[in-house]
């Protein structure tokens, strides 16, 4: 008993000597490691853990790589079926609103607000719940279209019904993952009538615009197809499929890029995920094409950069964006097209900054025509507020209701942009 009282003091001591050394050793090793990545930081963990004799002796260190490894292992497969299956029905839909696009009766009809719906608009929209609903069954769905007016106009109907039941992807397995063909004409009115939810801050909903931009897509100009997924709020995955924008990434935006859209080298679909990142890839007919990470071009010289606003002057108020612009230093004209393509332009740096200037008190931005874009923009390393610098809250319902108009740019100059905003609304 009293020798081992005397000398287990002294036992310790060279324990915690030894295991100063090992803890030292270990994390030369780690920082050494962390510096030539030719170690997986896994790996690191696990010589770390041999060195100090014990899993509870792994380093504060090591244990954060454990943690940081294993959430970016989870981040990066986090949502990668959400975002496949997102991908897929927005190609189809795209497949869907290019046959209507190239025709010339686009059985266009007016909606309640009098802005004009198509055969497209209710075809791609069938197509895209159909695919969300065989996947994720449970999820909600803000869509902007019903099948209400469908009900009443049973050749309307008919052409919708013809054109959703023959456009598919050049893709036995795509098309599986897709969940196959709508029943029938009925199956399909009450698909559409599912993106009826009112939104809100709980839980998955999906964001669908079936064609953004209709005035565009009636004109010949740009329009995009448009799906977000919100979890409690918060937009986790964003896809847009722009048919008729350049495929080329560093394709310059030219003021004619808003008009007489060809098939010619276009078709682009922009997409992102939280936390990982956005990318562009080639709008296709079968499975997905490859994909490449995009990102906001820095600006250096405001009298060098462009600005992105919508086509039709009662959507954004152009003469206070020129404003802006000119008391920004921008010196180009801007470079006007309809839809969430503008989000898509500006993410892949063709375009620099989106001015989206309120044109009256009342109107509320709905959801479906920002969500995806604006986690596509922030993941290429954009910042999207509303006209006061709040960011855009999805979580209000199917409206963007506690915010007013849209600015987006490069983080670096968002704050410079927001400024001049106010400054020139101030003086209204
Ligand atoms: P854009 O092509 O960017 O002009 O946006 C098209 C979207 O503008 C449509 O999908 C409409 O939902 C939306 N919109 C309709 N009226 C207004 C308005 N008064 N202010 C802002 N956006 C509007
Ligand atoms: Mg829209």
């Amino acid at each position: 008993m009293t020798v081992d009282k005397i000398k287990q003091p002294k036992k310790a001591l060279s324990h915690i000597f030894y295991s100063k050394i090992l803890f030292a050793f270990s994390l030369i090793v780690l920082i050494l490691a962390i510096f030539s990545s030719r170690i997986s930081f896994p790996r690191l963990s696990l010589i770390a853990s041999h060195l100090t004799g014990s899993a509870n002796t792994i380093t504060a260190t090591s244990r954060s790589a454990i943690t940081n490894t294993s959430t970016q292992k989870m981040a990066s497969s986090q949502y990668a079926k959400e975002l496949e299956v997102a991908q897929l029905a927005v190609q189809r839909a795209a497949r869907l609103t290019k046959r209507v696009f190239h025709e010339k009766a686009k059985g266009t009809v007016s909606k309640d607000d009098k802005s004009p719906v198509t055969i497209g608009d209710f075809g791609a929209q069938a197509l895209i719940i159909s695919a969300l609903k065989a996947n994720f069954p449970s999820d909600e769905i803000v869509a902007e279209e019903e099948a209400a007016q469908l009900r009443e106009d049973t050749p309307l109907r008919d052409q919708i019904w013809e054109l959703v039941k023959s456009t598919k992807l050049d893709d036995e397995a795509a098309e599986q993952l897709l969940g196959g063909a709508i029943k029938d004409a009925d199956a399909m009115l009450e698909i559409i009538d599912q993106g009826n939810s009112k939104g809100g801050a709980k839980g998955r909903i999906w964001t669908i615009d079936p064609i953004d931009g209709t005035k565009g897509f009636l004109r010949g100009g740009q329009y995009a197809v448009c799906l977000g997924l919100m979890v409690d709020g918060d937009v986790k995955v964003g896809v847009l499929g722009c048919p008729n924008l350049p495929v080329d990434d560093a394709a310059p935006l030219t003021a004619d890029i808003g008009t007489n859209a060809t098939d010619e080298g276009r078709g682009v679909i922009f997409s992102a995920v939280q936390g990982q990142g956005a990318t562009s890839r080639p709008l296709g007919t079968a499975g997905l094409a490859k994909g490449k990470s995009i990102a906001m071009k820095p600006i250096t010289e405001m009298s060098n950069a462009s600005f992105c606003e919508s086509v039709e002057a009662g959507h954004s108020d152009q003469g206070v964006a020129g404003q802006i612009a000119q008391k920004l230093g921008i010196t180009k004209p801007s470079v006007r097209m309809d839809s969430q393509a503008k989000y898509g332009s500006i993410a892949r740096g063709a375009g620099d900054i989106y001015l989206r200037l309120p044109t009256s008190k009342s109107y509320q931005e709905k959801i479906w025509d920002h969500a995806a874009g604006d986690l596509i923009v922030r993941e290429a390393g954009g910042q999207v507020t509303d006209v006061s610098g709040n960011r855009l809250d999805f979580s209000v319902g199917r409206t963007l209701a506690e915010n007013k108009g849209v600015i987006a740019a490069p983080a670096a100059v968002h704050d410079q942009v927001i400024k001049v905003v106010q400054e020139v609304l101030g003086q209204q």
